[in-house]
């Protein structure tokens, strides 16, 4: 058995149970991973990771630091102050949906710097989005959803 950092083909030197106070509650899967020192190492100074399914499978597997890039996931800023229509001065194929551009601005997991990405978005779907966040957003704070 390796350490349970992908691609680490070391030993492991230690067991870590990686979210002891188990966020989702008691019936949570255990996150404990065999680790090896420098990764362990790591964890302990803070470094940032997910714990997942193995793709092929396998049981556990650890993402950290720059490799939690490959998850493709974003955390959402700061949400833009203002939304207008895009590049007035761009002409294209239609590949850019006539509506509205929104720049959010993003952290991707695993990069130190967030940046602005630009949603091209039309009225129909803009609603959509919306009534959606909102539904989410009211179960989240365990509100009763609205009704319209
Ligand atoms: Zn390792």
């Amino acid at each position: 058995m390796n350490c349970f950092v992908k691609d680490c083909r070391n030993d492991p030197v230690t067991a870590r149970d990686l979210d002891p106070g188990r966020t989702g509650g008691w019936a949570s899967l255990s996150y404990e991973v065999a680790l090896c020192q420098p990764h362990a190492d790591v964890i302990a100074a803070g470094a940032d990771w997910v714990c997942r399914g193995a793709e092929d499978g396998s049981g556990k597997e650890v993402l950290i630091g720059e490799q939690l890039k490959e998850l493709g996931q974003f955390v959402v800023q700061s949400v833009p102050g203002t939304i207008n229509s895009g590049k007035m001065s761009w002409h294209h194929s239609g590949v850019l949906p006539a509506g509205m551009m929104i720049p959010v601005n993003v952290q991707q997991v695993g990069e130190g710097k967030p940046r602005t990405i630009h949603l091209h978005i039309d009225a129909a779907r803009a609603r959509e989005l919306a009534e959606v966040l909102e539904m989410h957003a009211d179960i989240q704070e365990d509100r009763a959803p609205r009704t319209a």
